[in-house]
């Protein structure tokens, strides 16, 4: 038998992981007793196998047809996020960390950031760099070598439910971010009536689809999170409830749904059990 990749909370807490009765290919989620984490049982190599999937030129660049609405949603965030900075800024040097094929980058400038990315995909960071004065790394965020207190906003969208250590991650964003800066983070709510109504159907949890999808943060593990690596958090917000696949069920279940889930909608984000979640983190100033 091959060994889990997890056999403790990757948030570093002194628990123990009790199974769930989220049942998935590659085995039962188990979940972190103290903070509430959801961890897959997979192994490395399924691990491993399942990341290839987004190395390719287009990386996660948004269809034409949702582009303007992606444009308009990110571009909402970044100027709230700039307004939480506790210090002015007259130019904004952002990072996004996992920037794939730059959809981000750009967003980024029409704010008028300086926009770096740092993306290990190949593929993907090599159409990121053909972005006229986007400033891209291809490889990990600790090979780039960024300076100290660098940065006055970070993003981390669609990367953190993808690692082992996020610890390690977050720390090295720690450093490079400036004191009084955002770091803006996005994943999906383990925690959300999606899960409890859904369960293990939720498309979230197939690892084969989403290249390697293996951690999965509820509000509650994001605060232990922030609280490890000295950020505090500023705020969460989730949205959005999706009570069935459009896969898994027929066409009139599927729109009987899709009522319901705009009556949800709000109760679901006033409650914090929407599936989207986006924490806003600050670096302390001393
Ligand atoms: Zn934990």
């Amino acid at each position: 038998m091959t060994l889990a990749l997890f056999e403790k909370c990757p948030i570093q807490c002194n628990s123990t992981l009790i199974e769930t009765n989220i049942h998935l290919p590659e085995g039962t989620l188990r979940q972190c007793s103290q903070c509430g984490q959801l961890l897959s049982a997979c192994s490395e190599d399924w691990y491993n196998k399942s990341m290839q999937e987004f190395n390719t030129p287009k990386g996660t660049l948004p269809e034409k047809k949702h582009k303007q609405r992606y444009n308009k949603r990110i571009s909402k965030i970044l100027n709230a996020a700039k307004k939480q900075l506790l210090y002015k800024a007259n130019d904004i040097i952002s990072l996004d960390v996992g920037c794939s094929s730059g959809a981000l980058l750009q967003v980024a400038q029409h704010c008028g950031f300086t926009a770096h990315g740092v993306e290990p995909a190949e593929q993907a960071a090599k159409t990121a760099s053909l972005i006229p004065n986007a400033h891209v790394f291809q490889g990990l965020l600790h090979d780039a070598k960024y300076p100290d207190n660098h940065f006055d906003i970070i993003t981390l969208f669609e990367v953190i439910e993808h690692l082992t250590n996020p610890i390690d991650l977050i720390q090295e964003i720690m450093r490079i971010l400036k004191p009084g800066g955002i770091l803006l983070i996005g994943t999906g709510n383990a925690d959300s009536w999606t899960v409890h109504i859904q369960g293990e159907k939720w498309d979230y949890f197939d690892i084969s689809g989403h290249g390697g999808h293996i951690s999965f943060f509820t509000p509650k593990s994001m605060m232990f999170l922030a609280q490890h690596c000295n950020l505090v958090i500023k705020n969460i917000h989730t949205k959005r409830v999706n009570l069935g696949e459009k896969k898994n069920i027929s066409f009139i279940s599927y729109q009987l749904n899709r009522i319901a889930r705009e009556l949800i909608a709000l109760p679901a984000r006033w409650t914090n059990k929407g599936h989207d979640m986006l924490v806003s983190m600050q670096k302390p100033i001393n």
